[in-house]
C-alpha cells in the first residue's frame, strides 16, 4: 500500500504519529490534544469526523466513539515543518474533554501567590459518571475511562448478561429519537438518515473482514502483545457491526428481541422462550 502524496509530505515521529491539536471552529478555543497516525489522518479527511490513534489503546480512536462526543472536522491544517496538524471541529455536546470539560485544558497555572500553583478554571459540564456508564457505552465499548485499565476483550466477565444488554440499548437506541443529534451519536446517525446508518454497517462489516484477516496472521507465541490488540481489534469492530445493525433496527422501530426470536426459532425455540430458560 503506496501513502497518498498529501500524506507523504508529513513528518510522522519514530513511532508514526504526529500531534493533533483540536481547536472550536467558532471560538478558536483549543479543546484538545492528541495523535494521529497516517491512518487516523486518512479516515479523519475522508470521513471530515476526528479520528486519533490511541496510543494507550495502540488503536484507532474515532473520537465520541463512548461519549458520542464527535468532532466534526472543518479545516485540517499542518504546520511549517510538517510535524503538527491543527483540526477546526465542531464538537458534539461541547465537550472534548473526558473529564466532563469543554476543552482539556482546564488548568491554569496561577502566578499570584509565592510559589506558583495549578488551578482548575473551568465547569465540569456533564458528570463522566454518565458520558461513560449509562449512554451508548454500555453496548459498544467495556472500556470506560482510563487509558491504563486494561480493556477485558478476553472477557473473562462472565457475568455480562447478554439479555441485559441487549434490552439497554434497545432502550437508548428509541429513546435517542427524540434526542438533540448534536448531543448524541445515534441521535447524529437518525438525523443523517437511514442511508447514513447503511453506509455505517457496511463499513463496520468491511472493517470486522480486515481484523478478522489481520487476526489470523497473528501468531500468539512470536508477538504476544499483537495477537492480544488484533484479537481486541476484531472484537471491537464486531461490536461496532452489532451496533450499527441495531441502530438500523431501530430506525424501522424493530427490537433486538425480534433477532433473538428468529435465531431461537432456528433452534425450535423463541428467543422469549430461550430467555426464560436461563
Ligand atoms: P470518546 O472518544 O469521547 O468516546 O472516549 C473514548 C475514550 O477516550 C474514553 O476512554 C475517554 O476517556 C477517552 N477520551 C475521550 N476524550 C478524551 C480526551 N479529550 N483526551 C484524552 N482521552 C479522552
Ligand atoms: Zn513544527
Ligand atoms: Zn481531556
Ligand atoms: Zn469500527
Amino acid at each position: 500500500m503506496t501513502l497518498p502524496a498529501w500524506l507523504t509530505a508529513i513528518t510522522f515521529n519514530a513511532d508514526g504519529l504526529i500531534p493533533a491539536i483540536a481547536q472550536d471552529h467558532k471560538s478558536g478555543r483549543i479543546l484538545m490534544m492528541a495523535w494521529m497516525n497516517a491512518d487516523a489522518l486518512q479516515l479523519t479527511a475522508q470521513t471530515q469526523t476526528a479520528v486519533y490513534f490511541s496510543r494507550s489503546r495502540g488503536k484507532l480512536w474515532h473520537k465520541g466513539e463512548s461519549s458520542g462526543h464527535t468532532q466534526t472536522v472543518h479545516d485540517i491544517r499542518l504546520d511549517c515543518d510538517a510535524d503538527v496538524i491543527v483540526l477546526s471541529v465542531t464538537q458534539a455536546g461541547g465537550i472534548a474533554c473526558h473529564t466532563g470539560r469543554e476543552s482539556c485544558f482546564y488548568q491554569r497555572l496561577d502566578l499570584t501567590g509565592p510559589t506558583p500553583e495549578w488551578q482548575t478554571v473551568d465547569k465540569v459540564l456533564k458528570d463522566p459518571a454518565d458520558i461513560y456508564h449509562s449512554d451508548k457505552s454500555a453496548s459498544t465499548n467495556a472500556e470506560n475511562e482510563n487509558a491504563s485499565a486494561t480493556i477485558d476483550s478476553n472477557n473473562t466477565q462472565a457475568q455480562v448478561d447478554k439479555g441485559s444488554v441487549l434490552q439497554r440499548l434497545d432502550q437508548v437506541l428509541a429513546e435517542r429519537k427524540q434526542a438533540d443529534a448534536d448531543s448524541s451519536y445515534v441521535a447524529s446517525l437518525y438525523a443523517k438518515g437511514l442511508n447514513k446508518i447503511l453506509e455505517k454497517v457496511g463499513e463496520e462489516s468491511t472493517e470486522s473482514i480486515i481484523a478478522a484477516k489481520d487476526f489470523a496472521h497473528c501468531d500468539e507465541n512470536k508477538d504476544k502483545a499483537a495477537f492480544e490488540a488484533a484479537r481486541h481489534e476484531l472484537i471491537y469492530e464486531v461490536a461496532d457491526v452489532w451496533f450499527h445493525t441495531l441502530v438500523g433496527l431501530a430506525w424501522f422501530d424493530i427490537e433486538s428481541d425480534a433477532v433473538l426470536n428468529e435465531l431461537g426459532r432456528r433452534f425450535g425455540l423463541s428467543g422469549i422462550d430461550e430467555k426464560a430458560a436461563r
